[in-house]
C-alpha cells in the first residue's frame, strides 16, 4: 500500500502547495487540557481528537485526500475550571484562537474546514461560530463531535453496558479509548463508578439532563456538584475492545460526513 502523507505538520511549503491542488478539506483536531479524574490523563480529549482525525484521513484517502491540521490542544473547560489539571481559556480567547487558526488555513487555500472536536464543552460555542468563520474566510465550516445522534445510537447498540450518564466524562467510552491509545496512562487501580447524583432521569429530572443527544435547552452546571473524583460515568465497564470499536464507529461516521462535504458542498477550490 502506498503511504499517504496527510499530516500538515509534517509537510514543507512546496508539499502544502502541491496537496492544496488536490485537496480542499482540512480536519482540525481540537480537544482541551482538562481533569479526567484520577484514572485518565489531562490530555485525554486531545489524544482522542487526533486519533479520530488520523483514522478518518487514512480511511478516506483511498477515495480522496484530506489533510489533518496540527492539534488545537487548549480549549474552554469552564465546568472543570476549579479542578487541578485543567487549563481553560476564556470564551473570548477561545473564539479568537479558533478564528485565527481558520483564517490561516483559509489563506493557505483550504476551502472546507472541519473541526474534529473531542470536548463536550465546545459543542455549542464551536457550532455557533461556524457561519461567522465561513463568512469571514469564504470557506465552508463544520464541526464533527460525539453528539451526533447516529453515533450515539451505534454506541448504545454496539458497545454500551453502562446505565444513564455512564458515558459522559472519563467514562466507559473515554476510558476504553485511552486503553487503546495509551494504556500506560490508564490507572486501573483508580477506576471506579461515578454516576452523577443529579441531572439524570433516575435522580428525578425530566428536562435538565446532562446526557441527551439534543438538549431541550442549555443550562449551567459544574463537575463539583456531580462528582467526587472528577469523572462522571462508569469507567468500570471500559475495555480495549470497546475502545477499538468506538474508534471504528467514529472514524466511519466522520468519513461519511466527509463524503457528503466533498460531493455536496461546492467551493471555489473544488475541481
Ligand atoms: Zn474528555
Amino acid at each position: 500500500m502506498v503511504e499517504v502523507k496527510y499530516l500538515l505538520e509534517e509537510m514543507n511549503v512546496s508539499e502544502i502547495k502541491e496537496i492544496i491542488k488536490k485537496c480542499d478539506i482540512v480536519l482540525i483536531p481540537i480537544g482541551t487540557v482538562e481533569q479526567h479524574g484520577d484514572h485518565l490523563p489531562i490530555f485525554t480529549d486531545n489524544y482522542i481528537a487526533v486519533e479520530v482525525s488520523k483514522m478518518a484521513a487514512e480511511k478516506i484517502s483511498k477515495e480522496f485526500p484530506v489533510v489533518v491540521a496540527p492539534l488545537v490542544p487548549f480549549g474552554k473547560s469552564t465546568e472543570s475550571k476549579n479542578w487541578v489539571g485543567t487549563i481553560s481559556l476564556e470564551p473570548i480567547t477561545f473564539i479568537y484562537l479558533v478564528k485565527d487558526i481558520c483564517a490561516s488555513l483559509a489563506k493557505m487555500g483550504f476551502k472546507k474546514l472541519v473541526f474534529v472536536n473531542a470536548h463536550g464543552g465546545h459543542v455549542q460555542l464551536l457550532g455557533a461560530l461556524t457561519s461567522d468563520i465561513a463568512r469571514e474566510t469564504n470557506t465552508f465550516v463544520a464541526v464533527f463531535d460525539w453528539w451526533q445522534t447516529d453515533i450515539q445510537d451505534d454506541l448504545k447498540t454496539g458497545v454500551r453496558e453502562s446505565g444513564e450518564a455512564g458515558i459522559f466524562h472519563a467514562c466507559e467510552a473515554e476510558t476504553s479509548q485511552m486503553m487503546v491509545l495509551r494504556p500506560d496512562l490508564v490507572n486501573k487501580e483508580r477506576i471506579a463508578e461515578s454516576y452523577p447524583c443529579k441531572f439524570t432521569e433516575s435522580s428525578g429530572y425530566k428536562h435538565l439532563l446532562i446526557e441527551k443527544p439534543h438538549h431541550l435547552f442549555s443550562f449551567s452546571w459544574n463537575f463539583e456538584e456531580m462528582s467526587q473524583t472528577g469523572a462522571v460515568g462508569d469507567p468500570t465497564k471500559a475495555s480495549r475492545d470497546k475502545g477499538e470499536l468506538i474508534f471504528e464507529i467514529l472514524s466511519d461516521a466522520l468519513c461519511s460526513v466527509l463524503r457528503e462535504i466533498k460531493e455536496k458542498v461546492i467551493s471555489s477550490a473544488s475541481a
